[in-house]
């Protein structure tokens, strides 16, 4: 029986559009090649800064409430540094996504692919296959709109939220993930990144990530500061396995992250609840080069698999978790010669030339 799977789609600004137009030929053609297993239905959603200039709303009240009861959200990018709300803060329906849905585990796989110029690469050879979990709901973002400013101007203070509810979720999402890795040959292992030194509820966090490692005998439980992390992320990141971290720290190392994989245009991330998930390049809208076809869409393509595989997974439907992996396998091959070289490794590849060249190797 066919299942089909509405999805809300929120191309958003800068190059959101660019990269959805070939990310959704690329699902459509994996549906269509499913032996009707499953179908897709896309439902457009305007938001956005371009959308919050012209109508004073950065995401209307209607499309949150289709967002809601889709099956999933797909999501490029939103904000330009030009719009923004009355306090200064860009505009960042995401981030609102991610609170009204709870969606904890901000999921950003670190994996190298053949054929893409690398900053870095394994003295043995091997390729990178790492994943970053990163909160996605509170810690330091917590305090978006909420910053006090003293009335005399003389200080600002931010606060940073850690909850144990939305720690022992993310713990145990964390700890899961690398059973399932483990279960492929991987490390089994969750390394907490904090600084527990210094931040006090950072040593909260890490004392509810011990707690939950208990229930988790058979992974390792590990543990840095944040600032040795970024030290050894980019000394020696093939040594991990799954990392786990605050909101904001998570968010300057998903950057670090793409960088090991070639560049954001091939990093793509999952915020995912217990009931719905939004898929979104980790890239922002990049406004020094939208409209000028030369995003490299990969991320966003990569973002689609990542739906297609929670999908399946969620639903049942084996045929979704095998049209991601095609998709993984058509951008690995798309670029495994090493001649699609996007503008951001220094080639001339535009946004539908690699969109072509991955549909081509489905
Ligand atoms: P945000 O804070 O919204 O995540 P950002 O400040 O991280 O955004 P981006 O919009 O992601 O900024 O852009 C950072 C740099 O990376 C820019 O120079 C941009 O052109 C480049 N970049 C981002 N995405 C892509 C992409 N898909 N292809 C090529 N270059 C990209």
């Amino acid at each position: 029986m066919s299942k089909t799977f509405r999805i809300a789609v929120l191309p958003g600004d800068g190059i959101g559009p660019e990269v959805t137009a070939p990310c959704l030929a690329i699902l459509d053609k994996v549906a269509s090649q499913s032996d009707g297993a499953f179908a897709l239905e896309f439902q457009n959603i305007d938001a956005g800064a371009a959308y919050y200039a012209q109508h004073g709303l950065s995401l209307p009240d209607a499309g949150m409430t289709s967002a809601a009861k889709a099956d999933a959200i797909l999501l490029a990018a939103m904000g330009l540094p030009s719009v923004r709300y009355p306090d200064g803060t860009e505009i960042a329906p995401q981030l609102e996504l991610r609170e009204a849905f709870q969606l904890y585990a901000g999921v950003r796989p670190i994996r190298t692919i053949g054929g893409v110029p690398l900053p870095l690469a394994d003295p043995r050879g091997q390729s990178l296959d790492i994943v970053l979990v990163r909160e996605s709901t509170e810690g330091l973002f917590a305090s978006r709109g909420k910053t006090f400013v003293a009335d005399d101007d003389s200080y600002a203070t931010d606060e940073m939220r850690i909850s144990r509810d939305v720690c022992e979720r993310l713990f145990d999402f964390s700890f899961r993930l690398a059973r399932e890795r483990k279960a492929r040959g991987r490390a089994g292992r969750v390394t907490c990144i904090d600084k527990a030194n210094v931040i006090g509820s950072l040593a909260y966090f890490r004392k509810i990530f011990l707690e939950r490692a208990a229930a988790f005998p058979d992974i390792e439980a590990d543990f840095a500061y944040v600032d040795a992390m970024a030290l050894n992320l980019v000394k020696r990141p093939w040594d991990y396995d799954v990392l786990v971290t605050e909101n904001m720290f998570g968010d300057i190392l998903s950057d670090l992250g793409a960088a090991l994989m070639g560049g954001l245009g091939m990093a793509p991330s999952a915020d995912i609840g217990d009931h719905q998930a939004v898929f979104q390049p980790c890239h922002g809208s990049a406004p020094d080069i939208a409209g000028q076809n030369k995003a490299n869409p990969s991320a966003m393509v990569l973002s689609g698999a990542m739906m297609l595989q929670w999908l399946g997974e969620k639903h049942g439907v084996s045929q979704a978790q095998l049209a991601a992996q095609r998709i993984e396998s058509a951008v690995a091959k798309a670029f495994a010669d090493g001649t699609l070289l996007p503008g951001e490794f220094g080639g001339t590849a535009s946004t539908s030339e690699i969109g072509k060249a991955i549909l081509h190797c489905l």
